[in-house]
């Protein structure tokens, strides 16, 4: 897989950014709330469909002040928000609980969520999903071929010597159009062919009596 040139390290930005403008809302809108779960560490997978996405992403809950209302926080939030160059909305939520303030910026987002009957504030933030590699996949080359098998041993009727997985090359996956990924039924995410376990040969004193069938030169067994 090759990176994409400066991909990571805009996504690192953007992902500062938005760890810097979370830290300002929970400070100021639930103030006393410790950090340490404020995970922003590493940008995960959104999207499995080559080239994959990633993004930072964090959902964080803190407690407002008891004698400061929900509408005052969103109020607070919101224009925390649009001072720093996020455009805003606010809104019910769906089901009438509470409030959602929204702020976007630069293709990230931050969420606030209150309600009067309940003290907590939900904080969610993700950066833009980002492609940081461009795909590459090489068809592996068979560890076993007619002409380095070893003496007494047959290519494997499986593979054909390939040793990987014959369905899936070794990736241990099959691109899928709705999922982007799906676990190669083959292999079952081993990566290696499920008969000789990445030996691309097989023992001819081994064989099962069907699996000798595979091989019509190898003639009967002999009793
Ligand atoms: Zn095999
Ligand atoms: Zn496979």
């Amino acid at each position: 897989m090759g990176e994409i040139p400066g991909a990571r390290a805009e996504l690192d930005r953007l992902g500062g950014a938005l760890r810097a403008q979370l830290v300002e809302l929970i400070s100021e809108l639930t103030p006393g709330t410790g950090l340490d779960l404020l995970f922003l560490d590493e940008p995960t997978v959104v999207d499995w469909h080559e080239p994959l996405k990633y993004r930072y992403s964090t959902d964080f809950r803190g407690a407002r002040a008891a004698e400061v209302g929900a509408a005052e926080v969103a109020r607070l939030g919101a224009g925390r928000l649009a001072a720093a160059g996020w455009t805003v909305s606010q809104a019910p939520e769906a089901d009438g609980s509470g409030t959602v303030v929204t702020g976007t910026r630069d293709g990230m987002s931050i969420e606030i969520r209150v309600a009067e009957h309940v003290p907590n504030v939900l904080f969610s933030g993700r950066t833009p999903a980002m492609a940081l590699f461009t795909p590459s996949f090489e068809w592996p080359a068979p560890v076993r071929t007619p002409e380095n098998l070893t003496p007494g041993y047959v290519l494997c009727y499986e593979c054909d010597g390939l040793g990987r997985c014959p369905e899936c090359g070794g990736r241990g996956w099959l691109p899928d159009e709705a999922a982007g990924r799906v676990k190669c039924p083959e292999c079952l995410g081993r990566r290696v062919c499920p008969i000789c376990r990445d030996a691309g040969e097989l023992a001819i004193s081994q064989l099962q009596p069907f699996q000798r069938g595979y091989y019509p030169e190898l003639g009967k067994r002999p009793e």
